[in-house]
């Protein structure tokens, strides 16, 4: 069941979103090399508290971290930890969210550590790339959830890289995963109809490789079946009436 919000609503989402981009914020500012993955959730974990939220992901389904912190062919759900120190030329996935106000916020971005290859800054590139055009694909009149996949999909595979399936974006609201499903694929025309209210995390997971994943024997952490490189890119977004609303945009 998909529960639409209301302006009073939105408006308590917009305080979790914020505290939740600031989070990303703070991350950014830590990503250079010999910093611990462990490092950056206690960081993120310090200003979701100081700002008077809670770290949605903490605890969540049992996960012991406050962020997903993934690198390099780690695709999402990387568990922060103290032996995970970053290195020039990795990637790092860092995917956060904030509950306040009876609400949540959820965010994800990917950032290279010092000088990264080329290869790598084009899948970055092409990942946020793909978020806006399945953005510019939202219409209130008659448009589905499937125009925003099927945008998605077909940025990405124009640019030679792959949607992750396994994986899909999703509602967000008083419960960190809602209603409906937001893939980053399908079908244009098909899906649930999207109204204003809705609130949504489109979040495409890109491969620079094929789009098969696995799941590591820590049962979290997923990773590209082929080994390569995965960029991931993440903002709630409300649709309102006068057009859609990156909550968890702060920069
Ligand atoms: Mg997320
Ligand atoms: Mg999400």
């Amino acid at each position: 069941m998909i529960i639409v919000k209301n302006d009073e609503q939105i408006r308590h989402m917009k305080v979790a979103g914020r505290i939740t981009g600031e989070a990303l914020l703070v991350a950014q500012e830590m990503i250079r090399e010999g910093v611990t993955t462990k490092q950056i959730d206690e960081k993120i974990r310090h200003h979701i508290e100081k700002s008077g939220a809670k770290p949605s992901f903490l605890g969540y389904g049992g996960f012991p971290g406050s962020a997903c912190i993934s690198i390099n062919n780690e695709v999402i759900h990387g568990i922060p930890s103290h032996d995970r120190v970053l290195k020039e030329g990795d990637i790092v996935k860092v995917d956060v969210g904030a509950y306040i106000g009876g609400f949540h916020g959820d965010s994800a971005n990917t950032f290279g550590v010092g000088k990264i290859s080329a290869d790598a800054q084009k899948l970055i590139d092409v990942t946020k790339r793909s978020f806006e055009v399945g953005i510019a694909a939202i219409t209130l009149d008659g448009g589905r959830v499937g125009d925003i996949g099927a945008a998605i999909d077909e940025y990405v595979r124009t640019n030679g890289c792959s949607t992750v399936k396994k994986y899909v974006g999703h509602g967000v609201g008083a419960d960190l995963h809602e209603d409906p499903n937001v893939p980053n694929f399908g079908t244009k025309g098909r899906g649930p109809r999207l109204c204003r209210g809705m609130v949504i995390a489109i979040e495409p997971m890109v491969n620079a490789g094929a789009d098969g994943v696995l799941e590591r024997p820590d049962h979290w952490t997923v990773v590209t079946k082929d080994g390569s490189l995965s960029a991931h890119y993440e903002h709630t977004v409300a649709l309102t009436a006068d057009g859609p609303l990156l909550l968890t945009k702060v920069d």
